[in-house]
């Protein structure tokens, strides 16, 4: 008996929080009619719009990498175009890239490590600040005494390289206002895999220190060597120290160098797309063993080409 009542009250209870559980889950029953009546300005009231305005997305500002290391490229977003963007009281170019803006700022090697702070205001008063961490690019220093098929000195190759540099700054110092390449850059070699000298290490070439201001790829004579993204071939020569020597201005002063090709097979002026054949690997020049040189200059900088095509994208 006293087990039966026990169940009864148990049974209850059961029944009683079922039906509390299925009424709270339950929407509440409202005719159309009731609704309408629940959505009527009060007398007086100005009368709702028919339809609400589109709306426009709000303007955005993203740094793809704000930590960056001196000798990279800190690349920058916008979905909007912005009246203003401006890093260190200095105004950077913005241009129109796919679906959205980009600016592309190159942070030299020996730039002033610590925070920077990057800027940007839109024409409907949205206004975006960011801060940006620069540090130290590390570079390892390498001996590298002078290639003895040149026959120069220490003294004799430094002296060469402000020559022939001289070429190379007049060749990359015209920023385009036109954007050549419409998709991301790619790398120049079928096997980009072996790199024999990264961007930034230090030589010490008898008693001169000389900065490797690209990336040398090690490759067999002959492999075919392609444009990283579409451009203008600004021009094609044999440069005594970086022998068989391709520029391709890819336009906003984005310029790509090939360097100690084997052979050319492009000329001033020829239109390239991106995996277009430039020619191939090769070691003219001062060169102890086949590899191709790759260096990208922005604004005339000298940037870490793996890392600026790793970032934009
Ligand atoms: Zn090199």
């Amino acid at each position: 008996m006293r087990f039966l009542l026990i169940s009864l009250v148990f049974a209850i209870g059961a029944l009683f929080i079922f039906f509390a559980f299925s009424t709270e889950t339950e929407s509440p029953a409202v005719s159309p009619s009731e609704t309408a009546s629940l959505s009527m300005p009060a007398p007086g009231a100005p009368p709702e719009p028919e339809m609400e305005k589109p709306e426009t997305p709000a303007a955005e500002m993203n740094v793809i990498n704000p930590a960056v290391q001196t000798g990279e490229t800190l690349i920058v977003q916008f979905n909007k175009e912005p009246r203003s963007a401006i890093l260190n009281g200095k105004t950077i170019a913005v241009f129109p890239y796919q679906n959205d803006f980009r600016a592309i700022v190159p942070i030299p090697l020996g730039t002033k490590t610590g925070t920077s702070s990057i800027a940007a205001e839109f024409a409907n008063g949205g206004h975006f600040e960011k801060t940006i961490a620069v540090k130290s690019g590390k570079a390892k220093t390498i001996v590298l005494p002078p290639p003895p098929k040149l026959g120069m000195t220490d003294k004799q190759i430094v002296q060469n390289l402000a020559t022939v540099n001289q070429v190379v700054r007049k060749t990359v110092e015209e920023a385009a206002d036109i954007t050549r390449f419409n998709e991301p850059f790619g790398l120049p070699l079928y096997d980009n895999r072996k790199i024999s000298s990264a961007f930034g290490e230090v030589r010490q070439t008898g008693s001169e220190r000389i900065t490797h201001l690209g990336v040398d790829f090690d490759n067999p004579k002959g492999r075919m060597v392609a444009a990283i993204n579409a451009g203008l071939v600004k021009s094609a020569y044999l440069d005594p120290i970086y022998g068989n020597t391709v520029i391709v201005d890819h336009g906003r002063g984005v310029y790509s160098l090939y360097m100690h090709m084997n052979t050319m097979k492009v000329k001033d002026g020829d239109i390239v797309k991106k995996g277009t054949i430039l020619g191939t690997v090769g070691d003219t020049g001062l060169a102890s063993a086949p590899h191709l040189h790759l260096s990208i200059k922005i604004n005339g900088v000298s940037v870490d080409p793996i890392q600026f095509v790793s970032a934009f994208r």
